[in-house]
């Protein structure tokens, strides 16, 4: 199979909008072709190539990827959608996706009109890989899968990920937004092998960029190729781009290890409540945990200035609240507030 060849039709012909900034490329002059104010105020400018290449250059090491094999967009959700676009004829195709999972798989299938097929995980939140790939036919263009997935908190083992990756008639989608939280090396070290393989991560998790908005696509050059030319033109600003640079010199591992080791003490305490049935292992920045009364206690939460995420009505998470890892002394008033509603 070649992935080019799912590829909409009317995306395979495309003659994508040429903007000044990527029609001329020589040295700096005295620019009258974009329509720009010229009174110099740092942002009267549209962002120049050179620059977003500075930021691809720059992710690119750090994910120890070619430039040419990564996209940059507003957010990963930006990639998401852009999948749909790309692969997903409207009224046509359809895409399949692990359940519970993360709401946008689903939204941007709504918004596209792309029948979404949603495959419930098994026991223990295992990767449910026959049923995915039980539930595709000849229009299932894409397939999701959220490792380690949210919100359930745990990764999938890369052999069932590559067994999709090998069996399915379509693109993978590995969405990989914990990934700096995981155990696990994810999918990256395999991108070479599987043409259809689109890896989803973002500066917005582990970062601690979540407010700038810049998501990363890796996949294969022609699959990068095409999101270049089918995203808006000038999709991430000159001064996110310029503060994203200069966020990057700050080495985030100190904090992402603070942040594992708070969520394995909050595990442990949790699990010592008796209002908590069950702390499910995660492999992520936050906890799914199964109370005896999760609306009693959200309420009791909000009350004291705690907001978490209620997931108790979500099929496969009935009981459930996902809670993030905070600071410790969030963390703690967190516990405290738990141990009181006991
Ligand atoms: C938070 C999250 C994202 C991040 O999206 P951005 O648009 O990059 O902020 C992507 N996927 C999942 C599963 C997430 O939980």
């Amino acid at each position: 199979m070649n992935p080019l060849d799912l590829v909409r039709p009317n995306i395979a012909v495309l003659k994508p909008y040429s903007t000044a900034r990527d029609e001329y490329r020589g040295p700096l002059g005295i620019f009258l072709d974009a329509n720009e104010n010229p009174y110099d105020n740092n942002v009267n400018r549209y962002p120049s190539t050179s620059l977003k290449e500075s930021l691809r250059s720059r992710v690119a090491a750090l994910k120890g990827v070619a430039p040419a094999n990564l996209f940059l967009g507003n957010g990963s959700d930006e990639a998401i959608d852009l999948c749909y676009r790309i692969f997903c004829r409207p009224g046509i195709d359809n895409a399949i996706m692990i359940a519970p999972s993360y709401g946008m798989y689903e939204v941007c299938a709504n918004i596209n009109d792309v029948e979404c097929r949603k495959v419930q995980l098994g026991e223990e939140f295992a990767l449910p890989t026959e049923a995915l790939l039980a539930a595709a036919d000849t229009n299932s263009k894409l397939l999701f899968v959220c490792s380690p997935n949210n919100p359930t908190a745990n990764s999938f083992g890369i052999e069932e990920i590559v067994s999709l990756l090998e069996r399915f008639r379509g693109i993978v989608v590995v969405d990989e937004a914990y990934i700096d939280f995981s155990s696990g090396k994810g999918m990256l070290p395999l991108l070479d092998c599987y043409p259809n393989l689109i890896i989803l991560q973002t500066l917005s998790k582990a970062y601690a960029m979540a407010g700038l908005r810049v998501g990363l696509a890796i996949a294969s050059e022609e699959i990068i190729s095409i999101m270049k030319q089918v995203k808006y033109p000038y999709n991430i600003g000159s001064d996110t781009i310029q503060l994203a640079l200069k966020m990057l010199d700050k080495d985030i591992s100190g904090e992402v290890g603070e942040i594992k080791s708070e969520r394995n003490r909050i595990a442990e305490a949790l699990a010592q409540m008796g209002c908590v049935l069950k702390v499910y292992p995660s492999d992520a920045n936050f906890l799914l945990v199964k109370f005896t009364d999760p609306t009693g206690l959200y309420n009791k939460l909000i009350t004291n200035g705690l907001i978490v995420r209620d997931r108790s009505h979500t099929a496969g998470c009935e009981g459930t609240l996902r809670i993030t890892v905070g600071t410790p002394a969030e963390n703690d008033k967190l516990l405290e507030v738990i141990k009181h509603y006991e």
